[in-house]
């Protein structure tokens, strides 16, 4: 059986199963969080996870879930037309 290998804040090393993480990821970066019930201690932790950490952990079926933090909201979306207004040659912003 796959076990992963990861560190406890209190216990050092410790080797989990799959079932014994969730990945969290956010849908606009390759990279995600990771948390875990230590085995030992049975402490929630959480770690980041990069890209090639995330495709790891999914190719050996850990479970994971989307989490979108930061959704753009209406008033951002009216700051950013109302600056888009204001500049003198948006498009210029794209091309520098
Ligand atoms: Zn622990």
């Amino acid at each position: 059986m796959t076990t992963i290998k990861t560190t406890c804040d209190h216990c050092g090393d410790v080797e989990l199963r799959p079932v014994d993480l969730a990945l969290e990821l956010d849908p606009n970066r390759e990279s995600g969080t990771y948390r875990f019930a230590c085995p030992e201690c049975r402490s929630i932790q959480r770690r980041p996870a990069t890209a090639r950490v995330v495709s790891v952990l999914l190719a050996t079926g850990v479970a994971y879930e989307v989490i979108n933090d930061d959704p753009i909201t209406e008033s951002e979306i009216d700051r950013f037309v109302a600056a888009l207004h204001r500049e003198p040659d948006p498009i210029g912003l794209l091309t520098t």
